[in-house]
């Protein structure tokens, strides 16, 4: 039986496509910008293998043109160019990519910088413009021609004029209508913005023609118009310098130009990793909490990029939960594309990505909890919580790599300490690591319960936070030593001598325990005799695992 090609209904495939793969139309300058580089890149290949080929940086570039008049937007490069075959191929078949054709010729693995390969981008154009006009010449050729399609309707080709060898595409911007706006892709600011935002680092200039005024000449509070080309992207990324090229100054602008915060950060990352997966990045560790930092509407993740083409805002997965305040960039050639080039395929690289990422950031707050405390404890009193969340959440999986940043004011030293500094100071005879919840540390200093552990020259750790004694009781043990609250009910320091004191004293009020246990009735569970007080008359201590601060907290969450 003979095998039949299937049929593609192509209009209505193409319409399906333009309007159904990308999630912002405004990407469609990103495509054609990045096809445009592609273009000079083949050229720059070429050159590497023939003689007879200069490549002279400076003739290449890509000019994005708007004219609000004739409401086109021409994208222009002197790149390599299509000839009549390779339109007919390339701009013609749905899903054919002359890129991807180009790296498996040459056989470019690593370090190439090509950007396509699914042969989708180019179409993207129709999401903005109802008509679109390629006029190119292939490098070498004599002959030029244009290309001409409305979208659904198919597309014409027919011999043009054209100088020099390279592409220029115009395309017609669709007309406004009631619920979609196409003006802005016209608008200079517009299209620079959105440059900026996906282009930056394309290695070729992308100029514009940028007007302004400015002051005339010989006269007073007169001002002139004036344009004047300008490169718009900032081509090298600051990632792909070397680290000794680069001053502070370097990344804080970096942070203040990504807007990642308004701060300056504590501390920066850059990372070259290339061990098991290949990337770049550069991490910033905030000062301050962004204002909606504890809510629901803040939102995790690092930018993603893939070689130098930003593919994602807010990459989630490369951060986990309890590193969310985290801020930064990944680049990585590593990463499978989806075909929008707004998701991933394959989360493999990026879970190794992530899991590398990890342990950086980890190594880095303690290098700085170590080295340099103040800035630490800056960083501290606005992270610290979401660190304890992060020892709490999960069912305490990631307290190994989380229980050494922590830090709980100590009533020794008056100032926070970390559970390794405490366990380093416990004497032989104590057996536990005590804490105090509270509300403050004024009222934990208060507490009756804090005197008698005080007393044996015990350190107490105080918790102010609600989550304090949650995280704890996960960590459950710190290098061995049991976490101990001192209002519960066996302290570890009781001497046996007092304890059988205690149970005289409770036989001998025994009458007196049971008249205030029936008044109190359910407030209590029991009245007892103690010999933990020494300025304070009574104190409230409980039995088993919650204690009375956890109990108060427990009451108050909503269900
Ligand atoms: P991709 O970039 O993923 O290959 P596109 O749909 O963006 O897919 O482009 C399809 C093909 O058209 C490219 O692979 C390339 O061969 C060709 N092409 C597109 N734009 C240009 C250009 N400006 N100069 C030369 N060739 C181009
Ligand atoms: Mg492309």
């Amino acid at each position: 039986m003979s095998k039949k090609q299937f049929k593609a209904e192509s209009k209505r495939l193409l319409e399906m496509m333009i309007n159904s793969i990308y999630t912002q139309r405004e990407i469609f300058l990103r495509e054609l910008i990045s096809n445009a580089s592609d273009a000079i890149d083949k050229l720059y290949y070429k050159a590497l293998t023939d003689e007879q080929l200069v490549f002279n940086k400076e003739d290449y570039y890509v000019k994005v043109v708007a004219d609000k008049e004739s409401r086109t937007l021409t994208i222009t490069d002197t790149g390599i160019g299509m000839s009549k075959e390779e339109l007919e191929n390339n701009l013609g078949v749905i899903a054919k990519s002359g890129s991807f054709a180009f790296k498996k010729e040459n056989e470019l693995k690593d370090g190439h910088n090509i950007i396509g390969q699914f042969g989708v981008g180019f179409y993207s154009a129709f999401m903005v413009a109802d008509v679109v006009t390629v006029t190119t010449k292939a490098f070498g050729s004599d002959e030029a021609f244009k290309w001409e399609s409305t979208g659904a309707d198919g597309y014409t080709i027919e011999p043009a004029e054209k100088a020099t060898a390279g592409t220029e595409i115009v395309l017609n911007i669709k007309e406004n209508t009631e619920d979609d706006q196409y003006d802005e892709y016209l608008e200079e600011y517009r299209l620079r913005s959105i440059i900026k935002k996906y282009s930056d680092f394309i290695r070729y200039p992308i100029k514009m023609d940028v007007k302004g005024q400015r002051p005339k000449e010989g006269a007073d509070n007169e001002f002139e118009e004036y344009q004047e080309e300008q490169t718009v992207n900032s081509m090298v990324p600051i990632w792909r310098k070397n680290k000794n090229e680069l001053t502070q100054e370097d990344y804080d602008q970096f942070y203040f130009e990504k807007r990642y915060g308004f701060d300056k950060p504590v501390k920066h990352l850059h990372i070259s990793a290339d061990g098991a997966v290949v990337y770049n990045a550069i991490l910033y560790i905030p000062e301050n909490t962004p204002f909606d930092y504890y809510t629901k509407e803040y939102e995790k993740g690092l930018e993603l990029y893939s070689n130098g083409v930003l593919i994602m805002d807010k990459c989630s997965d490369l951060l986990p939960d309890y590193f969310s305040f985290v801020k930064g960039m990944v680049d990585s050639e590593d990463l499978s594309l989806n075909i929008s080039r707004e998701m991933l395929q394959h989360d493999r690289q990026l879970k190794l990505i992530a899991k590398n990422i990890n342990s950086k950031i980890k190594s880095a707050l303690l290098g700085i909890l170590k080295d340099e405390r103040e800035k630490y404890e800056t960083f501290y009193k606005g992270f610290g919580r979401q660190l304890k969340f992060g020892v709490y959440n999960d069912y305490g999986a990631n307290k190994d790599v989380l229980q050494d940043l922590l830090l709980f004011h100590s009533s020794k030293e008056k100032k926070l300490v970390t559970l390794d500094e405490y366990v380093s100071r416990m004497s032989e005879d104590q057996k536990y690591i005590y804490y105090a919840s509270g509300e403050s540390i004024e009222r934990i200093e208060r507490l009756p319960q804090t005197e008698m552990v005080s007393d044996k020259g015990f350190e107490i750790l105080y918790f102010t936070d609600d989550i304090d004694e949650f995280a704890i009781k996960v960590v459950a043990k710190y290098k061995d030593k049991e976490f101990k609250s001192v209002s519960s009910g066996d302290l570890g320091i009781e001497a046996d001598e007092k304890d059988k004191e205690t149970a005289e004293e409770q036989e001998l009020h025994k009458e007196l325990f049971e008249q205030m246990k029936d008044i109190l009735q359910d407030k209590v569970k029991a009245v007892k005799a103690s010999k933990r007080l020494k300025s304070h008359p009574v104190c409230l201590s409980t039995e088993g695992e919650v204690t009375i601060e956890m109990e108060k907290i427990l009451k108050a969450m909503p269900n």
